[in-house]
């Protein structure tokens, strides 16, 4: 977004891929990537800001071999230093869990301080539930997922018995061009034994794409080779962000392919390209 308004811009990555991610597809990351390039944005992979130093007015950035990598290739070898007015840090987040006076009454979080709570959001300590952030990344620290746990948990209080279920959640990354995603990344989907294909349909491929003058990225459907069910959906460019409620239905539905590619989608439309990419995966591409 920086770029866009014509702000010169570096970024220092400590791993080896642009939005480094378990739920952003490998793909999404190196098309960003080109992207980026392509808006003459400096990328250091592999690298971490060691230190901050100002001098005359000016930031100094010196910038090493990442020590979270196993070890430096010939393009992380070696110090670099970058002159800049302005450094903006985004790296994780800590829980805010303590002095809280959570011991007092026994409640307990992990070893990192995240708050523990099962699938009814309900705490080790009866009628006490824990929604959001505090729960940590293995429950998706994102805004609607919050919500959604709020409301799970507020109906639980109420006496209702529902669980909460993270399997269709989307996610939306606001870059330029966006990245969007929801369900199971290809390593995942293999990590947990799925006999998979994955298909990729390009933004260059619909009309709209053309008409609004914004055609580069892809959707890809990672789906069951035997039944087509559709376990993940990745998008980067235009409208990914909106794009990915179709996709979230249909992880959500349990739908398949065949459902996708099924469906009738208006045009011209961005989201043809996720029919695109569905009938690509039923072997009956419209464009290819
Ligand atoms: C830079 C950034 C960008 C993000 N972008 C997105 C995005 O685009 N989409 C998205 O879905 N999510 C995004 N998120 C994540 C999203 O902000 C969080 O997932 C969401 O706010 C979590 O809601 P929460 O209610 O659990 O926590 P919070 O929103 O953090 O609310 C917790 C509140 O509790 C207050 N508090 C803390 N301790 C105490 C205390 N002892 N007593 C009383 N009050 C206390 C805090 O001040 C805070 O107001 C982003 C997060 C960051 C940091």
């Amino acid at each position: 977004m920086f770029a866009a308004l014509g702000t010169k811009v570096t970024l220092v990555e400590a791993l080896s891929r642009v939005l480094p991610l378990s739920s952003v597809d490998e793909d999404c990351s190196k098309v960003l990537q080109r992207e980026m390039k392509k808006r003459k944005i400096l990328v250091h992979l592999g690298r971490m800001v060691n230190a901050i130093e100002e001098r005359s007015e000016m930031l100094q950035v010196i910038i090493e071999p990442s020590t979270l990598l196993s070890a430096p290739t010939n393009k992380t070898k070696g110090s670099i230093t970058v002159s800049v007015d302005k450094v903006l840090v985004c790296i994780g987040r800590t829980p805010n869990s303590e002095n809280m006076g959570l011991e007092t009454i026994g409640l307990e979080t992990d070893d990192n301080g995240w708050i523990k709570t099962n699938e009814r959001l309900e705490t080790n300590v009866a009628n006490i539930y824990a929604i959001g952030d505090v729960l940590g990344p293995q429950k998706i620290m994102l805004a609607h997922v919050a919500s959604a746990e709020g409301i799970i948990a507020a109906d639980n209080a109420m006496g209702d018995d529902r669980n909460m279920n993270y399997r269709a959640v989307p996610g939306a990354i606001f870059t330029s061009p966006e990245v969007a995603n929801v369900g199971l990344t290809e390593s995942q989907a293999r990590g947990q034994g799925h006999d998979i294909r994955s298909d990729i349909a390009l933004f260059r491929t619909v009309g709209k794409a053309h008409v609004i003058g914004d055609i580069a990225g892809q959707v890809k459907i990672v789906s069951e080779v035997d039944t087509g069910g559709i376990l993940g959906v990745h998008i980067i460019g235009p409208g990914a962000a909106d794009l990915i409620a179709e996709a979230t239905v249909a992880i959500q539905m349990k739908a398949t392919t065949r459902d996708l590619a099924g469906t009738i989608h208006a045009h011209p439309t961005l989201s043809e390209v996720i029919l695109e990419a569905s009938s690509l995966a039923i072997d009956k591409p419209r464009h290819a």
